[in-house]
């Protein structure tokens, strides 16, 4: 091997030099790349990928320092700026520091979590986080838990166990052999009607289809409607369905909404079926002065939960606990290279659906030792209060409809600058969006509201001032009167 390729590796001085250099070249890029003028550039992806070298692999390198150039110049410009204030779309958190510094960890000690000779303390450091989360939402001792990609992976698994629990249970048939059971196109999956679309991804995963997700409306305050839950399950039974699991959201995508959990846990006992509550979203409200909107959720058979939203985490780091560790045993495998039965270690491998895994639990782990719980609701806190403050900025305002009250830290509000009919501001606000991303002062996101198309801020950054969120308001103002004048519409 010559000098030139020991470079490129730890364990040897040469490396550890080069390691030196390009993690402090590679940080303040970052640096750089968050602390903009604009939260984006603005770029069409066709001139991004202009400024690209043409060859992605030459047949030479150009060298570390010379390709870390390249990306801060060519790449990171154009990158949306999570730690900007008038980053404002989606659920998507400027990273905390604590989280920063354990990536570099995770990424230069490079443990795999599925087999402990290939983690040692990192498996140990994930069962206590598990622990952690487990005590955070009540679940009892029997509970155990695996770090997971996010909400979508921890919302496949736990469907997947509920399945196969329920197969287990109610025909004694065992999925993870013989495949679905000929009662399969029975089965059924209730939510609500504003339910997070995984739902519907794992139950086609699961080969159930998405004809197998029954969704319940919501009442007025966007939480599932118990009563029309009832008529639900009760149609359902009628028709000789199998309900299997019933979801419940602590925090809607939109509207931020919790749903009754404690009612919901009630009506899936009395039908045998897996409670699982989707917290993805607003699971840290347990960190709050707030924790008792979560009532129930220590009645779930499982809990989604997302480290990389409102626990202000690096992407990506998700969890899924479940109340009783035998359940992982529907999906449990044992290979003899990496989980031996006769092995005395822990193996956290029959706990996932991955096998290799990256030590995520490490950036929850080291940011929870670092701010503690007052520290996480604190933060929190703030961001729902900004959210607060936005929606009252928005009622004041002659031009804006604000169309909901923040339950979260979700804002959702429509653009109406001028006396005009539904269809022209549905498209205003549409084309207002798309116009604003292009300009760059600010990224906001869309949605649909009882189907009219609506404007949403979800505020991630807790250093969003009033006076940002003012700003964002004159930036919609300017960009949309364009819309206006190009869409042609005219006051009446
Ligand atoms: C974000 C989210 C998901 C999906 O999680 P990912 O981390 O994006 O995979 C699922 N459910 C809810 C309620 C969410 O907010």
């Amino acid at each position: 091997m010559t000098d030139e390729i020991e470079r490129h590796f730890l364990g040897n001085a040469a490396g550890e030099t080069a390691y030196r250099a390009a993690a402090e070249r590679a940080r303040e890029a970052a640096i750089d790349a968050t602390n903009t003028e604009r939260p984006f550039s603005g770029a069409e992806p066709a001139a991004i990928r202009e400024d690209l070298p043409e060859d992605v692999l030459p047949a030479e390198g150009v060298g570390l320092d010379a390709a870390l150039d390249e990306v801060a110049e060519d790449v990171l410009p154009h990158t949306v700026s999570v730690s900007h204030p008038a980053t404002a779309a989606h659920l998507h958190t400027p990273p905390m520091v604590a989280g920063l510094a354990a990536e570099s960890l995770i990424g230069a000690t490079n443990q795999s979590l599925d087999s402990y000779d290939q983690s040692g303390a990192a498996t140990v450091v994930e069962e206590r986080l598990v622990e952690t989360l487990a005590d955070l939402y009540g679940l009892p001792e029997s509970a155990d838990g695996v770090v997971t990609s996010g909400g979508t992976q921890s919302n496949f698994q736990a469907l997947l166990l509920a399945r196969d629990a329920y197969c287990a249970d109610h025909f004694d048939h065992i999925v993870q052999e013989r495949g679905l059971p000929a009662e399969a196109s029975d089965l059924r999956l209730v939510c609500s009607a504003e339910a997070h679309f995984t739902g519907e991804q794992s139950a086609h995963h699961l080969g159930l289809g998405h004809d197998a997700v029954v969704t319940v409306p919501t009442d007025d305050d966007h939480r599932m409607d118990v009563d029309a839950l009832d008529a639900t399950l009760e149609r359902l039974d009628d028709e000789g369905r199998e309900v299997f699991a019933v979801i419940g959201t602590a925090g809607t995508t939109d509207f931020g909404a919790i749903d009754p959990l404690s009612e919901l846990a009630d009506r899936a006992a009395e039908h045998d079926a897996w409670f699982h509550v989707d917290a993805a979203y607003g699971g840290a409200l347990a960190l709050t002065d707030e924790a008792d909107r979560l009532a129930g959720v220590e009645l779930a058979d499982s809990v989604s939960v997302d480290f990389h939203k409102l626990f202000f985490q690096p992407i990506s780091a998700g969890a899924l606990v479940v109340r009783d560790r035998a359940d992982f045993g529907h999906a449990a495998r044992n290979d003899d290279y990496l989980n031996p039965e006769d092995s005395a270690l822990p193996n956290l491998v029959w706990k996932s659906t991955q096998t290799t895994r990256r030590f995520d639990a490490l950036k929850p782990y080291l940011a929870f030792r670092a701010l503690g719980r007052d520290g996480f609701a604190d933060v929190v806190t703030t961001v729902q209060r900004n959210a607060n403050r936005a929606a009252t900025l928005l009622d004041a305002a002659d031009d804006f409809d604000l169309l909901a009250e923040p339950s979260l830290n979700t804002v959702l509000f429509r653009y109406t600058p001028r006396d005009l009919d539904d269809d022209s501001v549905d498209r205003l606000n549409t084309a207002t969006r798309e116009a604003l991303f292009r300009d760059g002062r600010a990224v906001i996101a869309r949605t649909e509201v009882d189907g009219v198309s609506a404007l949403k801020f979800t505020l991630m950054n807790p250093q969003t001032t009033l006076d940002d969120v003012a700003d964002i308001l004159d930036a919609i103002r300017d960009v949309g009167r364009d819309v206006a004048d190009e869409l042609a519409i005219a006051t009446r």
